[in-house]
Protein backbone atom coordinates (compact mmCIF):
# COMPACT_ATOMS: atom_id res chain seq x y z
CA UNK A 1 0.00 0.00 0.00
CA UNK A 2 1.57 3.46 -1.06
CA UNK A 3 2.03 5.88 1.29
CA UNK A 4 2.41 9.17 1.60
CA UNK A 5 3.45 12.14 4.48
CA UNK A 6 0.26 14.21 2.64
CA UNK A 7 -2.90 13.65 0.52
CA UNK A 8 -4.57 16.40 -1.59
CA UNK A 9 -8.06 15.67 -2.30
CA UNK A 10 -9.08 17.63 -5.68
CA UNK A 11 -7.15 20.07 -8.03
CA UNK A 12 -8.99 23.27 -7.92
CA UNK A 13 -7.26 25.99 -6.97
CA UNK A 14 -7.09 25.54 -3.13
CA UNK A 15 -5.94 21.63 -4.05
CA UNK A 16 -3.12 22.84 -6.82
CA UNK A 17 -1.83 25.72 -3.95
CA UNK A 18 -2.05 23.06 -1.00
CA UNK A 19 0.01 20.58 -2.76
CA UNK A 20 2.51 23.42 -4.21
CA UNK A 21 3.46 24.94 -0.83
CA UNK A 22 3.74 20.77 0.48
CA UNK A 23 5.64 20.20 -2.28
CA UNK A 24 8.03 22.78 -1.94
CA UNK A 25 8.30 22.20 1.73
CA UNK A 26 9.55 19.00 0.98
CA UNK A 27 6.53 16.71 1.87
CA UNK A 28 5.85 13.38 0.21
CA UNK A 29 2.56 14.36 -1.25
CA UNK A 30 0.04 13.18 -3.36
CA UNK A 31 -2.47 14.95 -5.54
CA UNK A 32 -5.71 13.29 -6.20
CA UNK A 33 -7.99 14.20 -9.33
CA UNK A 34 -11.12 12.91 -10.86
CA UNK A 35 -11.23 14.74 -13.42
CA UNK A 36 -8.63 17.47 -15.10
CA UNK A 37 -7.25 19.64 -12.93
CA UNK A 38 -8.56 23.06 -12.24
CA UNK A 39 -11.70 22.63 -11.07
CA UNK A 40 -14.55 24.96 -11.10
CA UNK A 41 -11.76 27.87 -13.06
CA UNK A 42 -12.15 25.05 -15.95
CA UNK A 43 -15.97 25.92 -16.43
CA UNK A 44 -15.18 29.77 -15.94
CA UNK A 45 -14.88 32.19 -19.32
CA UNK A 46 -13.13 34.92 -17.78
CA UNK A 47 -11.79 35.62 -14.63
CA UNK A 48 -11.13 39.35 -13.74
CA UNK A 49 -10.67 39.85 -10.10
CA UNK A 50 -7.93 37.18 -9.44
CA UNK A 51 -5.21 39.84 -8.54
CA UNK A 52 -1.91 39.84 -10.63
CA UNK A 53 -3.91 39.90 -13.63
CA UNK A 54 -5.13 43.27 -14.32
CA UNK A 55 -6.58 42.54 -18.17
CA UNK A 56 -8.40 39.15 -16.57
CA UNK A 57 -7.66 35.74 -17.97
CA UNK A 58 -9.83 32.96 -19.25
CA UNK A 59 -10.17 30.13 -16.60
CA UNK A 60 -8.42 27.50 -18.41
CA UNK A 61 -5.38 29.95 -18.42
CA UNK A 62 -5.20 30.36 -14.92
CA UNK A 63 -5.09 26.45 -14.35
CA UNK A 64 -2.87 25.55 -16.57
CA UNK A 65 -0.60 28.09 -14.80
CA UNK A 66 -1.17 26.65 -11.93
CA UNK A 67 -0.59 23.04 -13.23
CA UNK A 68 3.03 24.51 -14.65
CA UNK A 69 3.83 25.60 -11.69
CA UNK A 70 2.94 22.36 -9.15
CA UNK A 71 4.75 20.14 -12.50
CA UNK A 72 7.97 22.20 -11.12
CA UNK A 73 8.23 19.71 -8.38
CA UNK A 74 8.11 15.95 -8.88
CA UNK A 75 4.75 14.71 -7.44
CA UNK A 76 2.30 11.93 -7.95
CA UNK A 77 -1.13 12.83 -9.11
CA UNK A 78 -3.99 10.05 -9.05
CA UNK A 79 -6.10 10.30 -11.87
CA UNK A 80 -9.64 8.71 -9.75
CA UNK A 81 -12.29 9.91 -7.69
CA UNK A 82 -12.08 9.39 -4.11
CA UNK A 83 -14.66 6.95 -2.28
CA UNK A 84 -13.99 7.01 1.48
CA UNK A 85 -11.40 8.00 3.89
CA UNK A 86 -10.86 5.99 6.99
CA UNK A 87 -9.96 7.82 10.14
CA UNK A 88 -6.59 6.34 11.84
CA UNK A 89 -3.61 7.16 13.61
CA UNK A 90 -0.92 7.97 12.40
CA UNK A 91 -2.00 6.99 9.33
CA UNK A 92 -5.45 7.64 7.78
CA UNK A 93 -6.48 5.17 4.86
CA UNK A 94 -8.33 6.82 1.44
CA UNK A 95 -10.48 4.85 -0.90
CA UNK A 96 -9.33 5.74 -4.96
CA UNK A 97 -10.85 3.84 -7.57
CA UNK A 98 -10.04 0.59 -6.52
CA UNK A 99 -6.51 1.03 -4.66
CA UNK A 100 -6.34 2.51 -0.61
CA UNK A 101 -3.50 4.80 -0.22
CA UNK A 102 -2.56 5.77 3.37
CA UNK A 103 -1.32 9.73 4.36
CA UNK A 104 -0.39 11.36 7.41
CA UNK A 105 -1.97 14.52 6.69
CA UNK A 106 -5.32 14.89 4.57
CA UNK A 107 -6.64 18.46 2.95
CA UNK A 108 -10.02 18.13 1.97
CA UNK A 109 -10.24 20.25 -1.19
CA UNK A 110 -13.07 18.79 -2.84
CA UNK A 111 -15.09 22.25 -4.01
CA UNK A 112 -18.78 22.22 -4.29
CA UNK A 113 -21.22 21.31 -6.92
CA UNK A 114 -24.35 22.86 -8.73
CA UNK A 115 -27.25 23.02 -6.40
CA UNK A 116 -30.43 21.84 -8.40
CA UNK A 117 -34.01 22.95 -8.32
CA UNK A 118 -35.51 19.57 -7.91
CA UNK A 119 -39.00 19.98 -9.52
CA UNK A 120 -40.11 17.74 -12.24
CA UNK A 121 -38.58 17.76 -15.83
CA UNK A 122 -35.00 19.39 -14.20
CA UNK A 123 -32.99 16.05 -13.87
CA UNK A 124 -34.90 14.17 -16.84
CA UNK A 125 -34.12 17.29 -19.42
CA UNK A 126 -30.15 17.86 -17.99
CA UNK A 127 -28.27 17.82 -21.24
CA UNK A 128 -31.70 18.62 -23.86
CA UNK A 129 -32.28 21.81 -22.51
CA UNK A 130 -31.16 22.28 -18.97
CA UNK A 131 -27.83 23.67 -17.76
CA UNK A 132 -25.91 24.84 -14.88
CA UNK A 133 -22.72 26.40 -16.99
CA UNK A 134 -23.33 28.73 -19.61
CA UNK A 135 -20.14 28.55 -21.00
CA UNK A 136 -19.83 24.42 -21.44
CA UNK A 137 -23.47 24.66 -23.25
CA UNK A 138 -24.22 28.36 -24.42
CA UNK A 139 -23.26 28.27 -27.57
CA UNK A 140 -25.80 25.59 -28.45
CA UNK A 141 -28.36 28.76 -27.89
CA UNK A 142 -27.19 31.13 -30.60
CA UNK A 143 -30.47 33.62 -31.65
CA UNK A 144 -32.55 31.38 -29.24
CA UNK A 145 -34.60 32.05 -26.32
CA UNK A 146 -33.39 31.10 -22.89
CA UNK A 147 -34.71 31.32 -19.21
CA UNK A 148 -31.91 31.68 -16.31
CA UNK A 149 -32.88 31.41 -13.07
CA UNK A 150 -31.64 32.79 -9.80
CA UNK A 151 -30.59 35.84 -8.04
CA UNK A 152 -26.60 35.87 -7.41
CA UNK A 153 -23.47 36.18 -8.91
CA UNK A 154 -23.74 33.12 -10.83
CA UNK A 155 -27.06 33.73 -12.31
CA UNK A 156 -26.24 37.41 -13.06
CA UNK A 157 -22.61 36.88 -14.55
CA UNK A 158 -23.80 33.72 -16.74
CA UNK A 159 -27.20 36.33 -17.87
CA UNK A 160 -24.32 38.44 -19.08
CA UNK A 161 -22.12 36.06 -20.94
CA UNK A 162 -25.82 34.49 -22.27
CA UNK A 163 -26.93 37.70 -23.35
CA UNK A 164 -23.98 38.35 -25.78
CA UNK A 165 -25.43 34.81 -27.85
CA UNK A 166 -29.01 34.03 -27.09
CA UNK A 167 -32.17 36.22 -29.05
CA UNK A 168 -33.64 36.70 -25.87
CA UNK A 169 -33.03 35.81 -22.24
CA UNK A 170 -35.38 35.49 -19.16
CA UNK A 171 -33.94 36.38 -16.04
CA UNK A 172 -36.05 34.73 -13.06
CA UNK A 173 -35.77 35.35 -9.52
CA UNK A 174 -37.75 34.21 -6.87
CA UNK A 175 -37.52 37.67 -4.90
CA UNK A 176 -38.12 40.56 -5.99
CA UNK A 177 -34.29 42.04 -4.64
CA UNK A 178 -31.01 40.48 -6.47
CA UNK A 179 -28.18 39.38 -4.16
CA UNK A 180 -25.47 39.26 -6.86
CA UNK A 181 -23.04 42.42 -7.15
CA UNK A 182 -24.88 45.74 -7.96
CA UNK A 183 -22.44 46.50 -11.27
CA UNK A 184 -23.51 43.00 -12.64
CA UNK A 185 -26.89 44.09 -11.25
CA UNK A 186 -26.72 47.07 -13.53
CA UNK A 187 -25.81 45.42 -16.19
CA UNK A 188 -28.33 42.89 -16.64
CA UNK A 189 -31.46 45.23 -15.96
CA UNK A 190 -30.56 47.92 -18.56
CA UNK A 191 -29.48 44.93 -21.24
CA UNK A 192 -31.62 44.66 -24.08
CA UNK A 193 -32.42 41.11 -24.65
CA UNK A 194 -32.72 40.49 -20.86
CA UNK A 195 -36.43 40.41 -19.40
CA UNK A 196 -36.35 40.50 -15.76
CA UNK A 197 -38.97 38.17 -13.98
CA UNK A 198 -39.03 39.12 -10.32
CA UNK A 199 -41.06 37.44 -7.74
CA UNK A 200 -41.68 34.28 -9.77
CA UNK A 201 -40.59 30.50 -8.66
CA UNK A 202 -40.24 28.42 -11.76
CA UNK A 203 -42.46 24.80 -11.06
CA UNK A 204 -41.62 22.86 -14.10
CA UNK A 205 -39.07 22.68 -16.80
CA UNK A 206 -41.95 21.46 -20.13
CA UNK A 207 -41.03 19.84 -22.47
CA UNK A 208 -40.53 15.83 -23.98
CA UNK A 209 -37.05 15.17 -25.32
CA UNK A 210 -36.20 18.90 -25.04
CA UNK A 211 -37.10 21.63 -23.01
CA UNK A 212 -39.56 23.96 -24.56
CA UNK A 213 -40.68 26.33 -21.69
CA UNK A 214 -40.47 26.57 -17.83
CA UNK A 215 -43.93 26.85 -15.88
CA UNK A 216 -43.78 29.85 -13.77
CA UNK A 217 -45.64 30.91 -10.72
CA UNK A 218 -45.92 34.46 -9.50
CA UNK A 219 -45.45 34.73 -5.56
CA UNK A 220 -47.88 37.44 -5.29
CA UNK A 221 -50.73 36.87 -7.29
CA UNK A 222 -50.31 33.04 -7.74
CA UNK A 223 -50.89 33.81 -11.54
CA UNK A 224 -49.03 30.83 -13.48
CA UNK A 225 -47.98 31.04 -17.17
CA UNK A 226 -45.45 29.10 -19.60
CA UNK A 227 -42.57 30.65 -20.99
CA UNK A 228 -41.54 29.30 -24.37
CA UNK A 229 -37.48 28.94 -24.19
CA UNK A 230 -35.35 26.34 -25.84
CA UNK A 231 -32.94 26.27 -22.28
CA UNK A 232 -32.97 26.81 -18.77
CA UNK A 233 -30.11 27.69 -17.15
CA UNK A 234 -29.75 27.19 -13.91
CA UNK A 235 -27.65 28.71 -11.16
CA UNK A 236 -28.98 28.60 -7.45
CA UNK A 237 -26.06 28.07 -5.68
CA UNK A 238 -23.51 25.42 -4.57
CA UNK A 239 -23.22 22.57 -2.12
CA UNK A 240 -20.05 21.10 -0.93
CA UNK A 241 -19.07 18.18 -1.87
CA UNK A 242 -18.75 15.83 1.25
CA UNK A 243 -19.58 12.51 -0.09
CA UNK A 244 -16.37 10.92 0.61
CA UNK A 245 -15.86 12.96 3.86
CA UNK A 246 -16.11 10.68 7.37
CA UNK A 247 -19.30 11.94 9.26
CA UNK A 248 -16.22 12.20 12.30
CA UNK A 249 -15.42 15.79 10.78
CA UNK A 250 -17.36 18.37 12.06
CA UNK A 251 -19.48 20.08 9.34
CA UNK A 252 -22.53 22.84 8.45
CA UNK A 253 -24.94 23.08 5.79
CA UNK A 254 -22.87 25.53 4.31
CA UNK A 255 -19.66 22.98 4.58
CA UNK A 256 -16.85 21.59 6.50
CA UNK A 257 -16.07 23.58 10.00
CA UNK A 258 -12.30 24.68 10.20
CA UNK A 259 -10.11 27.20 12.57
CA UNK A 260 -8.20 29.99 11.06
CA UNK A 261 -5.42 27.42 10.39
CA UNK A 262 -7.80 25.55 8.10
CA UNK A 263 -7.64 22.18 10.98
CA UNK A 264 -10.90 20.35 11.18
CA UNK A 265 -11.99 18.32 14.46
CA UNK A 266 -9.96 15.73 13.30
CA UNK A 267 -6.49 15.38 13.66
CA UNK A 268 -4.63 15.35 10.84
CA UNK A 269 -7.39 16.50 8.98
CA UNK A 270 -7.39 20.01 7.24
CA UNK A 271 -9.69 21.38 4.33
CA UNK A 272 -9.61 24.87 1.57
CA UNK A 273 -11.13 26.40 -0.91
CA UNK A 274 -15.08 25.70 -1.52
CA UNK A 275 -15.45 22.85 0.60
CA UNK A 276 -15.35 25.25 3.71
CA UNK A 277 -17.75 26.23 5.72
CA UNK A 278 -17.26 30.30 4.89
CA UNK A 279 -18.79 32.96 3.02
CA UNK A 280 -16.56 33.89 0.06
CA UNK A 281 -16.26 31.48 -2.32
CA UNK A 282 -13.39 32.69 -5.16
CA UNK A 283 -10.23 31.89 -6.52
CA UNK A 284 -8.72 34.08 -4.42
CA UNK A 285 -9.99 32.47 -1.26
CA UNK A 286 -9.06 29.19 -2.07
CA UNK A 287 -5.73 29.90 -3.00
CA UNK A 288 -5.08 31.15 0.57
CA UNK A 289 -6.58 28.40 2.24
CA UNK A 290 -4.55 25.96 0.39
CA UNK A 291 -1.68 28.05 1.46
CA UNK A 292 -2.97 28.05 5.20
CA UNK A 293 -3.77 24.54 5.18
CA UNK A 294 -0.48 23.50 3.40
CA UNK A 295 1.37 25.35 6.31
CA UNK A 296 -0.51 23.67 9.36
CA UNK A 297 -0.32 20.04 7.46
CA UNK A 298 3.44 20.55 7.79
CA UNK A 299 3.25 21.66 11.27
CA UNK A 300 1.56 18.96 12.27
CA UNK A 301 3.68 16.75 10.42
CA UNK A 302 6.50 18.09 12.31
CA UNK A 303 4.94 17.62 15.81
CA UNK A 304 4.30 13.91 14.30
CA UNK A 305 7.52 13.59 14.36
CA UNK A 306 8.74 14.62 17.94
C1 LIG B 1 -19.28 29.68 -13.53
C2 LIG B 1 -18.33 30.09 -12.44
C3 LIG B 1 -17.72 31.34 -12.49
C4 LIG B 1 -16.81 31.72 -11.50
N1 LIG B 1 -16.19 32.94 -11.59
C5 LIG B 1 -15.24 33.27 -10.70
C6 LIG B 1 -14.52 34.51 -10.84
O1 LIG B 1 -14.74 35.29 -11.77
N2 LIG B 1 -13.58 34.80 -9.89
C7 LIG B 1 -13.31 33.96 -8.84
O2 LIG B 1 -12.43 34.28 -8.04
N3 LIG B 1 -14.00 32.80 -8.69
C8 LIG B 1 -14.94 32.45 -9.58
N4 LIG B 1 -15.65 31.27 -9.43
C9 LIG B 1 -15.47 30.48 -8.19
C10 LIG B 1 -14.15 29.71 -8.17
O3 LIG B 1 -13.97 29.03 -9.40
C11 LIG B 1 -14.17 28.73 -7.00
O4 LIG B 1 -14.37 29.45 -5.81
C12 LIG B 1 -12.86 27.96 -6.89
O5 LIG B 1 -12.62 27.21 -8.07
C13 LIG B 1 -12.90 27.00 -5.70
O6 LIG B 1 -11.73 26.25 -5.71
P1 LIG B 1 -11.65 24.85 -4.94
O7 LIG B 1 -10.28 24.32 -5.23
O8 LIG B 1 -12.06 24.98 -3.55
O9 LIG B 1 -12.76 23.90 -5.60
P2 LIG B 1 -13.05 23.48 -7.09
O10 LIG B 1 -12.59 24.48 -8.05
O11 LIG B 1 -14.48 23.09 -7.09
O12 LIG B 1 -12.15 22.16 -7.29
C14 LIG B 1 -12.46 20.96 -6.63
C15 LIG B 1 -11.84 19.79 -7.39
O13 LIG B 1 -12.03 18.59 -6.62
C16 LIG B 1 -12.34 17.53 -7.50
N5 LIG B 1 -13.06 16.49 -6.75
C17 LIG B 1 -14.30 16.60 -6.18
N6 LIG B 1 -14.64 15.44 -5.56
C18 LIG B 1 -13.59 14.60 -5.76
C19 LIG B 1 -13.36 13.25 -5.36
N7 LIG B 1 -14.24 12.54 -4.64
N8 LIG B 1 -12.20 12.67 -5.74
C20 LIG B 1 -11.26 13.38 -6.47
N9 LIG B 1 -11.45 14.66 -6.86
C21 LIG B 1 -12.59 15.26 -6.51
C22 LIG B 1 -13.20 18.20 -8.58
O14 LIG B 1 -13.19 17.43 -9.77
C23 LIG B 1 -12.51 19.55 -8.73
O15 LIG B 1 -11.53 19.54 -9.75
C24 LIG B 1 -16.52 30.84 -10.41
C25 LIG B 1 -17.13 29.59 -10.37
C26 LIG B 1 -18.03 29.20 -11.37
C27 LIG B 1 -18.68 27.83 -11.32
Amino acid sequence: MKQYDAIVIGGGPAGMTAALYLLRAGVKTAMIEKLSPGGQVLMTEKIENYPGFPDGLEGWQLADFFQKQLDLYPHDTISDEVRSIKVGSPYHEISVGDEVVQAKSIILCSGARYRKLGIPGEQEMIGRGVSYCALCDGNFYRDKTVAVVGGGNSALEESLYLARLVKKLYLIHRREEFRGALCYQNKCFTHERIEVVRNAVVEEIVGENEVTGVAIKDVNTGENKVLDVDGAFIFVGFEPILDFVPEDVEREPNGILTDNEMLTNVPGIFAAGDIRSKLCRQVATAVGDGATAATSAFAYLEQLED
